[in-house]
């Protein structure tokens, strides 16, 4: 039977349908190269059949000298689970690609054309595409006959309209670099605001996601589509992160490079992995930062309310995008287990119908407002790879239409 030919179950589908005599449940590998890391899964919809990570790639003593051995051990290891690439039953692989720019702005098969398209993006992304394509690469040629899909992390920000995406300088150079807001985390934030969406009691729902992980971002989305994101060109712009400063005046840079003679790249490596909470108390780990709190220590209790501080900026900016908020949630690791972080995030805007109820919030309940408010608070665990695998078959299986 050619797998490519019927149509596929969605495992994780809201409804919850078991699979039909003759369905095939969609299988999918899902990658995820950072600059120095794979991250691997295997995804039968909500069934997570294999995972790991490979990380320190590159760096001495690691197995792994470059992305191609990092594959050849996420290799092993599925192989290993009878899992390999060389599995009958996989449906498709489908990759984390970090920048699609204004090219790919939906999840895309990859073709030469489009390996040619993520190769123009590496100025906008020189760490993160190479490795991309890298897996690309390898995975084509290990499976040339399985359908490969790149999910862009910029694509569901491409939404967002030009009063919210430009940036306010000469125009022919901006649009001659491609400076604009892209924004990234885009699977999370898709993945977060449809759950959320449903929690709301009318529709079209205005939502306002914060994915809080090592890095940070906000989005607002009205009726599925995003309308605004804290990240920017770079993932550096907005929020305050573990490592990254987010938002600052770039006058700061020339002060650094002036009063300091610090070079561009010592600069760059400064705002994105020696500032944020790191640069703020010396922990980017946000469980080390809240215990320093209980303790009494003023530079971690600076950090912390320098970081709620800006979120609960960006959620009035956002309300304000919005014009109205059905639902706020939260995600990520200190999204999704920081109960005092969610309480500063909040406090003071009772105003717009935001609450946090304590106990719900200490429990960490998927819900966290008081009955009857508003806005509803919520808690909503993303799963970027669910995302990517159920975006992957969706192209498979329009492909298979055509
Ligand atoms: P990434 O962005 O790399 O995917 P995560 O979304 O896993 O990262 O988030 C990592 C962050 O979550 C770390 O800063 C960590 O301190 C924080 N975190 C994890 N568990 C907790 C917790 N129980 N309380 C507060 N922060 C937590």
């Amino acid at each position: 039977m050619d797998q490519h030919q019927v149509l596929i179950f969605r495992g994780g589908d809201e409804s919850g349908a078991a699979p039909g005599k003759g369905d095939i449940v969609g299988r999918v590998l899902v990658l995820n190269a950072g600059s120095s890391s794979v991250k691997y899964q295997i995804r039968s919809g909500a069934e997570r059949l294999a995972s790991g990570t490979v990380e320190r790639i590159g760096e001495p003593g690691s197995p792994a000298a470059d992305h191609e051995a990092a594959l050849g051990i996420v290799a092993g290891e599925l192989a290993e689970r009878d899992l390999g690439f060389d599995s009958p039953e996989l449906t498709a692989i489908g990759h984390r690609v970090v920048h699609g720019g204004t090219v790919f702005t939906e999840p895309t098969p990859i073709t030469d054309e489009v390996v040619r398209g993520i190769e123009a993006l590496i100025p906008l992304a020189p760490l993160h595409n190479p490795a991309n394509l890298a897996c690309i690469e390898v995975t084509r040629r290990l499976r040339p006959d399985l359908p490969q899909v790149a999910v862009f992390d910029t694509a569901f920000h491409a939404t967002i309209p030009p009063a919210a995406s430009t940036y306010a300088i000469d125009r022919e150079t901006a649009v001659r670099l491609g400076i604009r807001r892209y924004g990234f985390h885009g699977t999370s934030h898709a993945y977060v605001s449809r759950k959320a969406a449903l929690l709301a009691a009318g529709s079209p729902a205005n939502v306002i996601v914060l994915h809080l992980g090592n890095g940070a971002s906000a989005s607002a989305v009205s009726a599925g589509r995003c309308v605004d994101t804290s990240m920017g060109m770079t993932p550096l712009e907005g929020l305050v992160m573990g490592t990254r400063s987010g938002d600052l005046d770039p006058e700061v840079i020339f002060h650094l490079s002036r009063r300091e003679g610090l070079s561009i790249d010592e600069i760059d490596r400064l705002l994105n992995r020696r500032s944020g909470m790191l640069g703020l108390c010396g922990d980017n780990d946000m469980r080390a930062v809240q215990e320093r709190v209980a303790d009494g220590d003023p530079d971690a209790e600076l950090a912390l309310s320098v970081y709620c501080h800006r979120l609960r900026k960006y959620i009035g900016a956002y309300y304000a995008v919005l014009g109205a908020v059905d639902v706020i949630a939260f995600t990520g690791g200190v999204g999704e287990n920081s109960a005092p972080v969610r309480e500063r995030a909040l406090t003071g805007l009772s105003a717009l119908g935001i609450a946090v109820d304590p106990v719900r919030n200490g429990r960490g309940e998927s819900l966290i407002s008081p009955d009857g408010a508003l806005v509803k608070v919520a808690v909503i665990p993303t799963d970027e790879e669910f995302e990517i695998a159920e975006q992957t078959l969706g192209v498979v299986e329009r492909t298979n239409l055509e």
